[in-house]
């Protein structure tokens, strides 16, 4: 189909499917939009793509700025905010040739809500200021699928990311994922969802949210095309002081290669795929479990072992993102007092912190206010050593965990010599949510540890830092099948830092079952 074809069926989405608030901003320029098209259709036709993904429509996380619409991260306190200068990413998928289909709808900040309805109702939280990317100045992102008629959730934060990419309102998507947030939602919408490796795609011009978590990632419908926009957005970038330089990533993908080669030599090409035990929580529901192990089973089938291994952290992993991500959250945060940055509160009057406070009490949702709060304290003096130097201390055993169960060693942490279960797996391989989506309207009534643990099996790879992705699986039976109900169930794949192609030759393989 011709390039102008694809965007012409991309725009009636758009348009059939606007209730579902996925998209908070079209393309400002419209002539211009259309003219990089014409341009990237003819090229197309006479076979000079600039790249494999030269005219591809991809949609932006509104955390992610570009110049030509406003960048809000769905917060009132930046509503109509103009970023002067583009993400890298940005200026890297148009070099590229992609076009940029617009700005999607997020959870403020990033954030989801982590207090249950009672607490909640208790410090009277507005009844729509809540997660799974409803937590936003615009209306709530809603899931394509439905139960019962009633809207499913997207998943959080980039659920309108995935949703434009799941309702065909574009080709691919940008997402960030700080602790799950492009997974759960592709996992939610029935599509791939890919975090990279810490540190290979620049966080320049990405609103941040926790520096040392923060990732930008793909949702695509299916892993090729997310590799060829990892592609095009990976590399060094000089403005982002977490980018790993080219030498580092020259040596891992040595690091890497070399341990490939010698898998691809021995006698059993095959890989050892790991299961962890704490990944088998009572929460999860028997669809998610079956699904798990009618995947090993195939995988099995063609030759792969299983290896049922222990990440004894992952219990604590959950408590200690939740005392990190806020504490990250409220210094970030504090740029946005009116005079540095966002909206000025009209309330003028007296000294600078009057100003401040009117600014982030009118421009700051419930739930930001809530993990900056959390954050401030959990880093100030009296609690510092209770709670975020123990988060610290348990992040480490979250990241010693994982480089015990891959046979790859971290290509940047000293070698620690041999553990028992060193050797043991390439390839780490879990459900990436406990559930299939619940409804919005449940939300409200949810039990509250299950809100609270939604992100409980995307959190440990955040805080190692490790490259994931999220990969449907089909859960239907071939029967007679309601279209509208979910039909996949997301599983998740870890592998070790920098073995981001791994992620991606799996995920393959996982689609071809
Ligand atoms: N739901 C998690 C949070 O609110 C994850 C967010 C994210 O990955 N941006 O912190």
């Amino acid at each position: 189909m011709s390039l102008l074809r694809k965007a012409e069926r991309c725009f009636a989405n758009q348009h059939t499917h606007k209730l579902l608030t996925a998209f908070v901003a079209a393309p400002k320029d419209v002539a211009l939009f259309q003219q990089d098209l014409q341009a990237a259709d003819e090229r197309s036709k006479e076979g000079r793509g600039k790249s494999p993904i030269d005219g591809q429509l991809i949609a932006i996380k509104d955390n992610i700025c570009t110049t030509e619409e406003p960048t809000t991260c769905s917060s009132a306190i930046l509503n109509g905010f103009h970023s002067p200068y583009p993400a890298t990413i940005v200026e890297k998928l148009k070099a590229a040739g992609a076009l940029i289909a617009g700005k999607t709808n997020l959870d403020e900040f990033g954030m989801g809500y982590i207090f249950s309805p009672s607490t909640a109702a208790s410090i009277k939280i507005d009844r729509h200021h809540r997660s799974h990317s409803t937590n936003s100045i615009y209306e709530a992102v809603k899931n394509i699928y439905t139960q019962n008629g009633d809207a499913l959730s997207a998943g959080g934060s980039s659920g309108g990311s995935a949703v434009a990419v799941a309702t065909g309102q574009c080709d691919v998507a940008l997402g960030t994922d700080t602790g799950g947030s492009v997974r759960l939602p592709a996992a939610y919408t029935g599509i791939v969802g890919f975090k990279p490796s810490y540190g290979l795609v620049s966080r320049w011009g990405v609103v941040a949210y926790a520096n040392s978590l923060d990732t930008v990632g793909v949702l695509a419908k299916n892993s090729s095309i997310a590799r060829s926009v990892f592609d095009a957005i990976k590399g060094y970038d000089p403005r982002d002081p977490t980018s790993l330089p080219t030498s580092t990533r020259l040596k891992i993908d040595k690091h890497v290669t070399n341990r490939r080669a010698k898998l691809q030599r021995s006698s059993s090409p095959s890989l050892r795929i790991g299961v962890p035990r704490e990944y088998n929580t009572e929460e999860l529901q028997p669809i998610v479990r079956e699904a798990w192990l009618k995947t090993l089973q195939k995988l099995r089938e063609l030759g792969h072992t299983i290896h049922v291994l222990s990440l004894p952290a992952t219990k604590m992993a959950l408590a200690a993102y939740y005392i990190l991500a806020p504490a990250e959250a409220s210094s970030n945060l504090a740029k946005y007092d009116g005079i540095r940055y966002g909206n000025k509160s009209a309330d003028r009057e007296g000294t600078d912190n009057v100003l401040f406070a009117a600014t982030r009490g009118a421009g700051l949702g419930d739930e930001v206010k809530r993990r900056i709060l959390l954050g401030s304290y959990s880093l100030s003096a009296a609690a510092i050593d209770n709670y975020f130097i123990k988060a610290q201390k348990v992040r480490r055993l979250v990241q010693g965990d994982f480089n015990n169960a891959f046979a790859l060693r971290h290509p940047l942490l000293p070698h620690q010599g041999q553990s028992s279960q060193e050797g043991q797996v390439d390839i780490i391989l879990t459900p990436t949510a406990q559930s299939l989506p619940p409804t919005i309207s449940s939300l409200d009534k949810a039990d509250p540890l299950q809100a609270y643990s939604a992100d409980v099996l995307t959190v440990p790879a955040s805080l190692a830092g490790l490259p994931s992705m999220s990969v449907p699986v089909s859960v239907s039976d071939g029967g007679s099948q309601d279209l509208k109900e979910p039909n996949t169930v997301g599983m998740q794949i870890v592998a070790q830092y920098g073995d981001d192609d791994l992620v991606f030759d799996m995920a393959w393989v996982i689609e071809s079952l």
